[in-house]
């Protein structure tokens, strides 16, 4: 069982300034789990805390089972994969991936049949003999990997692993360590600051921000049930649409006010809502539940009236860059509705999938 379980954990680099704030979480065995946040928020210098690459300030780290505050990294059963790959350019690959089980003296043997797993797996197998400088960007992190792989680790650690490849080879990637961690069945540890790597690879994802975890969620649980503003505006491409405006009891109903924006609340979001009337609140709504485009006398579904700025066909969907009053939001709409730069629409309004946030404390009220 390899169960990585991080325990209150803080680390400061010197001084009152926390890089890490009380970080707790449990990694389950063979669970794939992505860090993900903006640059600087703590991701990489969590990940080197739980490989003994930095010193833990407070609390305490376990992998499968042993508490690890003091065991070297060489000791801990993990191996790491480092954005800039750190090959040894004078070694040959095959010398590359071997080098870590020579020095574990290792059988000459043992290494051998290691290396040629390894290499099989990746794809690799032709390059054994060749330097780093004759390969590919991919082909260098494939080698990265590969000597991550032939020490057979309990845990696998990624630090930004594909942020030097060209985007058609990240996708490429992507796919193949999400392939490896169901082959090799190891607890995996992945940290990185693009939201699409978390949402495809994680079977979880931690979000962090200013050394602070946010949330912990499945992805798609992550994309429905964001649990404060960060999370709604960090996850999910475009991002979620945010309106400031006042909740309202009107005669006909309770109401989300933005002036030039009014939809009707659904009873069952009402009760959560009710120490907000005539307070300020944030509306977040994804592009895709914005709507169609619907005809001006449709009487039943809420309707926005607003102006088309910019239309972004992208194939599968068109992205609809809106204004209505003094807000700017942008709609998913199906790729055969013709709809051109500079008209007025009027769209349907998915109510049921808003969210609301208090604008105080950013946190999800409903
Ligand atoms: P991320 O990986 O999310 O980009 P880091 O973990 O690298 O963030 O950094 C978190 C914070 O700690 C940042 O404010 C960064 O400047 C600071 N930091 C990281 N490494 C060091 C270091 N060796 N010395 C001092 N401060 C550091």
């Amino acid at each position: 069982m390899a169960e990585v379980i991080l325990d209150h954990v803080w680390k400061s680099y010197g001084g009152n300034i926390w890089a890490v704030k009380d970080f707790n979480l449990t990694i389950k065995d063979r669970e794939f789990m992505v860090f993900v946040g903006p640059s600087g928020c703590g991701k990489s210098t969590t990940l080197r805390m739980i490989a003994g690459l930095e010193e833990i300030s407070k609390g305490s780290i376990s992998i499968a089972e042993r508490v690890v505050n003091n065991v070297p990294p060489k000791d801990r059963d993990i191996a790491m994969v480092f954005q800039n790959y750190a090959l040894y350019p004078h070694m040959t690959v095959y010398d590359n991936m071997a080098f870590g089980l020579k020095l574990r003296n290792y059988k000459r043997a043992d290494i051998e049949s290691r290396v040629r797993e390894a290499s099989d797996i990746l794809g690799l197998a032709d390059y054994l003999h060749r330097k780093p400088k004759a390969l590919s960007g991919g082909q260098r992190q494939r080698v990265a990997v590969g000597r991550a792989i032939v020490r057979k680790p309990k845990v696998f650690l990624f630090d930004e692993p594909l942020s030097n490849l060209d985007a058609k080879m990240r996708v490429q990637m992507r796919a193949e360590i999400s392939k490896l961690h169901v082959r090799l069945e190891a607890t995996m540890i992945y940290v990185t600051h693009d939201q699409v790597e978390a949402m495809t690879m994680g079977d979880r994802i931690v979000v962090m921000k200013d050394g602070v975890v946010l949330q912990v969620a499945t992805p798609l649980d992550l994309y429905e049930n964001p649990a404060n503003l960060f999370v709604a505006g960090f996850i999910g491409t475009p991002p979620m649409n945010l309106f400031e405006g006042l909740i309202r009891r009107g005669a006909d109903g309770w109401i989300f006010d933005g002036a030039s924006m009014q939809v009707a609340l659904l009873p069952e979001m009402q009760a959560k809502l009710e120490a907000y009337v005539d307070k300020q609140v944030v509306m977040g709504i994804r592009p895709e539940h914005v709507g169609s485009p619907i005809a001006e006398n449709t009487a039943d579904a809420p309707k926005i009236k607003a102006h088309v700025d910019v239309v972004e066909p992208m194939g599968a969907e068109t992205y609809l860059y809106m204004t209505s009053g003094r807000h700017n939001f942008i709609a998913k709409i199906d790729p055969h509705r013709r709809c051109a730069m500079g008209s007025e629409l009027q769209l349907a309004f998915l109510e049921a999938k808003a969210h609301f946030f208090d604008p105080a404390t950013t946190n999800l009220i409903v």
